[in-house]
């Protein structure tokens, strides 16, 4: 018996100092991007709520070290739930200032359904809004976020709407610094983006997302069955648009929905397995991204989330994955920008997009012109060396494809 406790003794030690050595790696590997034009600067990897549901105070206390030990600071919130909150609220207490907190507005907790509610009603919100800043024991939020527009018919409400209002008042009030939006729709988002309204989208994005069309609903698996061979149009469109305008995507559902089905060989869209830094590194590699909000249920999963940090950039390359899904076409370019540099300059991912987008239209739109103008080097100056095709896991005819842009844009 003593015997027996002496070894269990000993493995709860070991898996605490290898827990402890791996947050040290992770740590040193933390890297902050700034979000948008916010001024703040953000982890790389952060956080979701969804834990904090499924434990208690202690539980939500040593989940949180472990975050904010490796260096995490951003987490959304989500939830109105009062046992997510409180958590949260106890997790931070006396550390407020170690987290930035992206908080939803219009997220309410109804009482006699103990259920979670989205809701456009101003009184619900502002007692949803209120509930959130008491549990969380703070009396501000960084980036106070319209909760989920989802299609064209709410978001052409709330724009002019009281509710909309609501959330402008609380920035003028300084209880959100920033207004955001949420919305797993690109069409919407990108609406959202031109507005002018928000400095920060949440937006759904992997692999498998971008590959279903923009007005299919990507929580319905057969959407998958009509996967595109390369990332819809409008998405394409919303990356580019936040980029070039300096407004934040934080990235969730990196690993899909459904309980993350891009690391599940039965359930995988893609027909092959993502791992998590695969993932994490393919929501990262576009530039209007600031973070990936990582969903972990527990110290573990947060662990393998973060160890993304510490992963080699063989680790991380989602490429062959990609190249190898059941998806994806040879020879269509994903503007990956792995076939850079170019010793002419060409930025190939931006010339093989507009290429892309003019054939899909079927014309070059005037849009589509100026933005192939204002490049600092055009398809025409290509020296057809072919060293970009070498480094394109796609194997995309680059050196073809500049000749036809060059043709199409006419230089
Ligand atoms: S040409 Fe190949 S390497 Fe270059 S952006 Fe396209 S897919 Fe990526
Ligand atoms: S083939 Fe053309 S596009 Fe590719 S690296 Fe050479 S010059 Fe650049």
């Amino acid at each position: 018996m003593k015997r027996l406790r002496l070894i269990v003794m000993l493995a709860v030690v070991a898996s605490l100092f290898s827990c402890h050595t791996k947050q040290e790696e992770i740590q040193n590997h933390m890297t902050y991007r700034d979000l948008g034009s916010t001024g703040l600067k953000v982890s790389e990897v952060s956080i979701g709520c969804g834990a904090f549901g499924k434990m208690d105070t202690a539980q939500a206390r040593a989940f949180m070290d472990v975050a904010i030990d490796s260096g995490v600071n951003y987490i959304d919130i989500y939830d109105a739930n009062p046992t997510v909150r409180g958590n949260i609220g106890y997790a931070l207490e006396g550390r407020r200032d170690k987290m930035i907190i992206q908080g939803h507005i219009g997220s309410y907790w109804n009482a006699e359904t103990e259920q979670y509610e989205r809701t456009r009603d101003v009184e619900k919100a502002k007692k949803g809004f209120a509930d959130m800043l008491s549990l969380l024991h703070t009396d501000y939020i960084e980036v106070g976020m319209v909760h989920i527009i989802d299609d064209m018919a709410d978001w052409d409400t709330i724009q002019d709407s009281p509710f909309m209002e609501y959330v402008k008042q609380l920035k003028s009030e300084g209880k959100i610094q920033h207004i955001g939006v949420s919305s797993h729709n690109a069409a919407v988002a990108l609406a959202a983006a031109k507005s002018g309204l928000f400095e920060v989208i949440m937006f759904s994005l992997n692999p498998a997302f971008d590959r279903i069309a923009s007005d299919a609903n990507a929580w319905d698996p057969e959407s998958y069955k009509n996967m595109l061979p390369g990332i819809d149009p409008v998405r394409v469109e919303l990356y580019d648009y936040c980029a070039q305008h300096n407004i934040a995507i934080t990235a969730m559902k990196v690993f899909a929905s459904g309980g993350g089905r891009l690391l599940s060989a039965e359930k995988s869209p893609m027909g092959k397995v993502f791992t998590p830094s695969q993932c994490i590194a393919y929501a990262l590699a576009k530039p209007c991204v600031a973070t990936a909000v990582c969903g972990a249920s527990n110290i573990e999963e947060l662990l393998s989330d973060l160890a993304y940090l510490s992963a080699t950039e063989e680790e991380r390359n989602f490429s062959a994955v990609l190249n190898e899904s059941t998806v994806s076409g040879d020879g269509e370019c994903t503007y990956c920008n792995h076939c850079s540099p170019c010793p002419a300059g060409i930025d190939i991912a931006k010339v093989n997009e507009l290429l892309d987008q003019a054939n899909q239209a079927g014309k070059v739109s005037p849009e589509l012109q100026k933005q192939y103008d204002a490049l600092p080097h055009h398809a025409s100056e290509c020296v057809q060396c072919g060293a970009c095709e070498t480094r394109c896991p796609f194997e995309v005819p680059i050196r073809e494809r500049m000749l036809e842009a060059a043709k199409v844009f006419g230089k």
